[in-house]
Formats: structure tokens, sequence, C-alpha cells
């Protein structure tokens, strides 16, 4: 087998969350755009509750109309979709849809039920949502902060600042060793046998490539080399973006940290393959970036976990 993990980049268009096809239209944010797609028929409406959606049948959303109450919700410019201006709305409290309704789904439910431009939108929506549930005042002030931008910014009703939807960065990484094994990691709170990545937030004033390095460092004492960029993918859960790499390792003695990791191991491809056969190893979902570094490494798909 080639070695697919030294060159290459992740096959994005396969990665659920990473889909995104439409036009942000962000030139059209203006303080009164809102008001005028509410007031027009031909606008789709999306309501979020709490991270969740409504699936409508096949492989979309549930899109409707604007409605009266709309003009009272919180809203969010999505952009355009096949001409057709699109408005995110975030449900109130008291208005949630019940936590067992089976059409409400979260986004990774939603995601690789969705077709890709439904998909794209989906995961805007709630990361734009969650930034305002979590921002509702000012970091430099503590006053009330109002919603301006079409849904894009929010401004201090005290001081003015102007405040914008923050991504926090994380890195996730393969690591391979000089015979083209790989490290995979069992993370503490995990039951036997469920392997991933290794993965963890950048640091303010940190590279991605160093904060590569020092993850692996902390998780697993184990000093890697060259780190490579594969690809991305936004994680709202509730505002990540996950940086994806390949890391080489300089050494292949690991010592789990045992705060998050519990178990390192290294499989060669035929040792993976059997594990995850037998359903001795579990990976990630296939909507995670980790399973597509790691079928990027393996060289092709790998089969899911048989059912428990
Ligand atoms: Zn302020």
């Amino acid at each position: 087998m080639s070695s697919p993990g030294e060159q290459g980049s992740l096959h994005l268009s396969e990665l659920a969350l990473t889909r995104a096809v439409d036009d942000r239209a962000a030139a059209r944010r203006s303080p009164t755009l809102l008001a005028e797609l509410l007031a027009a028929p031909a606008t789709r409406v999306l309501e979020v509750s709490r991270g969740r959606a409504q699936l409508a049948d096949g492989d979309r959303l549930r899109w409707r109309p604007p409605a009266a109450a709309d003009a009272r919700r919180l809203g969010v410019f999505l952009g355009e979709q096949d001409g057709v201006s699109r408005v995110a709305v975030g449900l109130a409290v008291d208005e949630a849809p019940a936590d067992d309704d089976p059409s409400w789904q979260g986004l990774r439910a939603l995601a690789p039920a969705l077709g890709p431009a439904d998909a794209g939108l989906v995961v805007q929506a709630v990361a734009v949502l969650n930034w305002h549930d979590a921002h509702r005042f000012c970091p430099r002030c503590g006053a009330p902060t109002e919603v301006i931008e079409a849904g894009y910014v929010r401004r201090c009703t005290a001081d003015g600042s102007q405040h914008w939807p923050r991504t926090d960065p994380a890195v996730i990484m393969t690591v391979v060793d000089d015979d083209d094994r790989l490290l995979l990691g069992r993370h503490v709170d995990w039951p036997a046998g469920r392997f991933s990545t290794l993965a963890g937030f950048v640091e303010p004033g940190e590279s991605l490539e160093a904060a590569v390095r020092r993850e692996v460092l902390e998780e697993v004492g184990l000093a890697v080399g060259e780190v490579a960029y594969r690809g991305s993918q936004p994680w709202p859960f509730p505002s990540s973006v996950m940086l994806g790499f390949t890391a080489h390792a300089l050494g292949t003695d690991v010592r789990p940290d045992g705060d998050e990791i519990a178990e390192a191991r290294w499989f060669t491809r035929a040792e993976l393959r059997e594990a995850v056969d037998a359903g001795i190893v579990g990976l990630s979902p296939r909507v995670s970036i980790s399973r597509a570094l790691v079928e990027h490494w393996y060289g092709e798909r790998l089969p899911d976990p048989p059912p428990s």
C-alpha cells in the first residue's frame, strides 16, 4: 500500500459538516435587511432551538415562509440559495419543541442526513445562534448588547463597542511514526476500545503547528517533528473549527497523561483493520474530521463498528 499519510489533503466534500455551497451574500447585511426579508413571502425561514433544527421529508430541512412572530425572534441572514434568501430564527425558551420530538435533531444527526446545501446552512445557523446565546452582554462593561448587521454583529448599548461571532480554533491530528504506524488515544471518559485522534484547543499567541506539538507532548509525552495541514471542519459544539494535521513522531515511547488520555496505542494498517473488524476498536463517527484523518492515513474507508 502507498503511504497516503505523507501527502495530500482530506476529501473535504465528504466531511458532513464541511459542505456549504450557498452564497452568504455578506454585502447585503444592512440594518434593515432582516425586516425586509421577514416581510417578503418568498423568504425561507429555518427555526433553530437550542442547537436543533427540524427535518422535513427526505434530505431537506423544514423551510417555511416568514411568520408574524419572527419579528420578535433573534434572526440571522444566512445568505442565498437557489436565488432564495434564507433566514434562521432562534426560538425562545418557551417555544422550544419537546426534547423527544424526533423531527428535531442536532447537527450530529442532521448533517449526515441532509444534502450539501442544507447541511451547510444549518451548521452556519446553529454556529451563529450559539454565539448569540452566549454573548448577550458586553465583555467590556457588562451592559446588554443589541443585534445589528442582520445577525452578524452585536453592539453594546452603553459604549457602542461592536462584537463579532467568534470561532475557537482547535487542532486535531494523526500522529505517525517512522514505520508509518498510527497513534490513537482513548479519552479517560470513553469506554474500553474507543479510540480517536488526539486534539486540543489552540492557545492565545500560539501557532497551529505549535499547538499540535504541545498537545501531543501534553497528552502522550511524545515529541513530534514535521506537521502537515490536511483540512478543516466547522464544529459548532458550541463554537469550534477543527483544523486537521498529520504529525510525524520523533519516537515511539508514549506516556498517556491520565488526565485526558487514559491509553494510547500504535497501529499498523493491518492491526487497525483487524481490530475494527473484530469490534475491539471503535472509531469516531463518520461525521467527524477525526474519522476522515484516520481514513486518510489508512488509504480508504474503514467499516463502521458492528451494532452493539
Ligand atoms: Zn459595553
